[in-house]
């Protein structure tokens, strides 16, 4: 099939380069020019396990090329996939000015009859209205279908190729075979939906997961006051598979580029009707506590952070990814400043935007380097590499003899043998 995708982010590039692995015709259509020019000589402009290699494979063999001009892309295309950014708008809900913009384009340049697809997280209705947007410029017929992105970033591609199901939102017949033939090779269930059900999939599944991970650290913090341990109380109840031991890893709690704006967006769409949404609301209280006992718990075993230097591991909302965006990371390094302390931080890849956060903390090389004269280490994103530190080393250059594991990545036991007083989330001590 010939496949246009729209956004050459973490959805669209990972997207343009599996639907190419799995024999379609893609051409990947993004307005920053710069990254288009960077992909056409193979530079990737996300760091994503495995992306590089599919990207690279499919430009040699033809099926996958970039532009930033859609009469490259769209008059040809049996299926157009939009994938630009949703971010918040500033009173909290999904800002689709980027949606909307593509949609018209993508009237102006159709030719024949082609399904266009939301992939981007968008409110329900959203669908209806990129219809109309098309509509205006459009004189060949189409079909607007939802069809919402499940990949995680750090897993995208293996996601992609590997998917627990794949949503289509769709109005007609036609539109939902054109989307299962596209998807034909990916062996999992098509959930065929009405459009509007579709949209809504998206936002009650980030937020549920979201809510999720609120829940285990609330119970972590009751744990670490009752001397129980989370991990042994998570296997406990994740080994019912009503529960199931997914997302039940207590910590620093969620941020990222989905799930703190899906979240606000859906309270703010209930909030215009009328309907509050007490547990969604509920699961973003826990989430700032996360961070502030965090926070707290590293004052009490310092005696206060102001004047205390802090050396922060990781950087990145998750592990496998440079993407910084809502990271609760820099959160955190925002919480730890703002208390007087001033903090050195290493990441092995992470990409950070917000030129404001980068004048509060200084950014080494290595991890060692953070250790130096450090009152305490925090450990903020579950680096695998974090799991290989030489405690002992890191330990003989710190002033301190504080680690706080704020994603309870390691074992206690070894930081305390490595001579630290050893704190994590909601493990015995
Ligand atoms: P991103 O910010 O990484 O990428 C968006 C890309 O779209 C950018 O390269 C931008 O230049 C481009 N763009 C913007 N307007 C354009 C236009 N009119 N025409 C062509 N290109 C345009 O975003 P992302 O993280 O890939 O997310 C995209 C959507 O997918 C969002 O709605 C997000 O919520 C959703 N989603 C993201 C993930 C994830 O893990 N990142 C997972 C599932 C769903």
């Amino acid at each position: 099939m010939n496949v246009a995708v729209i956004g050459t982010g973490y959805v669209g590039l990972v997207s343009g380069a599996c639907l190419a692995d799995l024999g379609h015709v893609v051409t990947c259509v993004d307005v920053d020019p710069q990254k288009i020019e960077k992909l056409r000589h193979g530079i990737m402009s996300i760091f994503e396990p495995g992306l590089e290699e599919t990207v690279k494979r499919n430009v040699g063999n033809g099926r996958l090329k970039f532009t930033s001009d859609y009469t490259q892309a769209v008059p040809e295309a049996d299926f157009i996939s939009i994938a630009v950014g949703t971010p918040s708008a500033s009173d909290g809900s999904a800002d689709l000015t980027y949606v909307y913009a593509a949609a018209e384009e993508i009237g102006k340049h159709i030719k024949k009859y082609v399904v266009i697809a939301d992939k981007s997280t968008v409110p329900v209705g959203t669908s209806e209205e990129v219809a109309l947007r098309v509509s205006r410029y459009a004189t060949t017929p189409f079909d607007v279908i939802s069809n919402p992105e499940i990949l995680r970033e750090g897993h995208a591609v293996s996601d992609f190729m590997n998917p627990t199901r794949i949503i289509i939102g769709a109005a007609t017949e036609q539109a939902a075979q054109v989307a299962k033939e596209l998807f034909a090779f990916l062996d999992c269930p098509k959930l065929v939906m009405s459009p509007r059900s579709a949209e809504l999939t998206k936002y009650a599944a980030n937020a549920f997961l979201a809510t999720k991970i609120s829940y285990i650290n609330e119970i972590a913090h009751l744990a670490e006051k009752l001397g129980a341990d989370i991990e042994e109380v998570a296997l406990g109840i994740g080994s019912d598979p009503r529960i199931g031991k997914e997302f039940l890893r207590a910590g620093l709690g969620w941020g990222g580029s989905c799930f703190p704006k899906d979240v606000r967006a859906i309270r703010k769409v209930g909030e215009s009707l009328g309907h509050s949404m007490p547990i969604v609301s509920a699961a973003c209280e826990m989430n700032e506590r996360a961070k502030s006992r965090v926070v707290e718990r590293l004052s009490e075993a310092l005696g206060g952070l102001s004047g205390k230097t802090i050396g922060v591991l990781g950087l990145a909302f998750k592990n496998n990814t440079d993407d910084t965006r809502e990271s609760a990371a820099l959160e955190l390094i925002k919480l730890f400043t703002d208390q007087g302390a001033r903090v050195i931080a290493y990441d092995p890849e992470a990409h950070i935007y917000d030129q404001d956060i980068l004048t509060k903390f200084t950014r080494v090389k290595t991890s060692q380097e953070v250790a130096k004269n450090a009152d305490a280490l925090v450990i903020a994103t579950e680096w695998d590499e974090f799991r290989q530190l030489d405690l002992v080393k890191m330990r003989k250059q710190m002033k301190g003899d504080v680690l706080m594991d704020a994603r309870n990545l390691l074992k206690p036991e070894s930081v305390k043998k490595a001579g630290f007083i050893s704190l994590s989330v909601g493990r015995r001590l």
